[in-house]
C-alpha cells in the first residue's frame, strides 16, 4: 500500500469539502487501496460525525449515513415497515462485514469487475481512456442493461436495489449546501464517463438515507448468486406489491446485478398495476424489462435468469 495522510473530521463542517477521500467502515476503500486501484493522498475519517441515528422523519424514517448495515437491518421499524431493506442488507456480505459497513459507504462501493480490480488490465473505470478488457474478455458478471462502449460493469450492491424499489432519497451536504437525490438517480450509467459511479461532487458527504412512508403490501428481495454466502448477485429482484381484491393495486420493482446502477423501469411497474396476476402478465413484464437487454457472451444467461427470477418473485408476492 502506498503512503497516505490521515485526518479525522470532528464535525460535518470539517468534513464537507475536505481535500481527500472519506473513510467510513473501510471495508471497500481499504481493499481497493491494498490493490492500488484506489490511491488517495489523504483519508478523511468521518466516523466521529453525528450521523449514527435512525429517527422518525414525518411519515418515514431518516437513517444516518454512519449507521452500520447490521443496525439498520435489525431496527424494529425497518423490519416492520420496510422489510425489503432488511432483507436486502442481510443478503449482502457477512455478519462481520455488515457490522463494520455503513449505509453511506455501502451506496458508494465500487464495481467487482475483475479487470477493474487488477491493475494490469486496461480499464476505463480505473484509468479513463485505457480501454475495457471485459469486452471480449471474461464477462460473466457484467451488465445486460444500460451498458456503454466504454464500460459494461455492474454496480454490485444489494441494499441500494431495495432502496430504489422503496423510492428512498439520499441526503447529502456538499460545499454548495444540502441536497436530496432520489435513490433511483443516485448512481450513474457508464456512458462515456464510467470512472464516475454516482452523482456525488468532490467533498460532498452523504448524511442520511430517507425512507418515505411505508408502502405496505408484500415485500421480497431475491438474490441469485453462485453460492450461499460471500457472493455478489448474478441478478436480484426487489419487489414491493400491494394487492386489492385479487388485483395488483401497486407495484414497485428494482433489479440488481444487471446494470451499472440499480435498475428500475416505470413501464413495468405501471403494467402490473390494476392487473390480475398471471403467468402471461409476468411474461409481459419481463418482455418490457428485457426489451433492450444485450448479452456479452459470457453473461447471456442473465437474460433468461432475470426473466425467471422476476416471474418467481411476482408469483411469490401475489400468490399466483
Ligand atoms: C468479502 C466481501 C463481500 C461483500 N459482499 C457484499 C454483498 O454481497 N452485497 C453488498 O451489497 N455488498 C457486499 N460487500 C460490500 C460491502 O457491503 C461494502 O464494502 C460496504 O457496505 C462499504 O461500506 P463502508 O462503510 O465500509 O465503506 P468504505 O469502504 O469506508 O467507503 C466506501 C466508499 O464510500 C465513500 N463513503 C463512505 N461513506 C461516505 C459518506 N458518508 N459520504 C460520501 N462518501 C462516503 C468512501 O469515500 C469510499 O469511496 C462485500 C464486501 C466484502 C469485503
Ligand atoms: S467493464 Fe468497466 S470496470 Fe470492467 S474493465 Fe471494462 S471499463 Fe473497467
Amino acid at each position: 500500500m502506498r503512503e497516505f495522510a490521515y485526518s479525522r473530521a470532528e464535525g460535518l463542517d470539517q468534513a464537507v469539502g475536505a481535500d481527500g477521500r472519506f473513510i467510513a467502515g473501510g471495508t471497500n476503500l481499504l481493499d481497493l487501496m491494498k490493490l492500488e486501484v484506489e490511491t488517495p493522498d489523504r483519508l478523511v475519517d468521518i466516523n466521529r460525525l453525528p450521523l449514527t441515528a435512525i429517527k422518525a422523519d414525518g411519515q418515514g424514517l431518516r437513517i444516518g449515513a454512519l449507521v452500520s448495515n447490521s443496525d439498520c437491518a435489525a431496527d424494529d421499524r425497518v423490519r416492520r415497515d420496510w422489510p425489503l431493506l432488511s432483507q436486502a442488507i442481510l443478503a449482502g456480505a457477512s455478519p462481520q462485514l455488515r457490522n463494520k459497513a455503513t449505509m453511506g459507504g455501502n451506496l458508494c462501493q465500487r464495481t467487482r469487475c475483475g479487470y477493474f480490480m487488477d491493475g494490469r488490465s486496461p480499464c476505463n473505470k480505473r484509468e479513463p481512456g485505457s480501454g475495457c478488457a471485459a469486452q471480449g474478455g471474461v464477462n460473466r458478471n457484467m451488465a445486460i442493461l444500460g451498458a456503454s462502449d466504454h464500460c459494461i460493469a455492474t454496480y454490485p450492491g444489494d441494499m441500494a436495489v431495495a432502496l430504489a424499489a422503496l423510492q428512498a432519497t439520499v441526503t447529502t451536504r456538499g460545499p454548495d449546501g444540502e441536497r436530496q437525490i432520489p435513490m433511483r438517480y443516485f448512481h450513474r450509467l457508464p456512458g462515456d464517463h464510467p470512472e464516475q459511479d454516482n452523482h456525488l461532487e468532490p467533498g460532498e458527504v452523504i448524511t442520511a438515507i430517507l425512507l418515505p412512508e411505508p408502502f405496505g403490501g408484500r415485500q421480497v428481495y431475491r438474490k441469485v448468486r453462485e453460492r450461499a454466502s460471500y457472493a455478489f448477485a448474478l441478478v436480484s429482484v426487489a419487489a414491493a406489491l400491494r394487492m386489492e381484491g385479487g388485483r395488483i393495486e401497486a407495484a414497485r420493482l428494482a433489479f440488481g446485478g444487471v446494470a451499472h446502477a440499480p435498475w428500475t423501469n416505470d413501464e413495468v411497474d405501471e403494467l402490473l398495476a390494476g392487473e390480475r396476476p398471471s403467468r402471461a402478465l409476468f411474461d409481459k413484464a419481463a418482455d418490457i424489462l428485457l426489451a433492450d437487454a444485450v448479452g456479452q457472451g459470457g453473461n447471456d444467461f442473465k437474460i433468461p435468469l432475470l426473466r425467471r427470477t422476476l416471474a418467481a418473485v411476482l408469483s411469490d408476492v401475489t400468490g399466483e
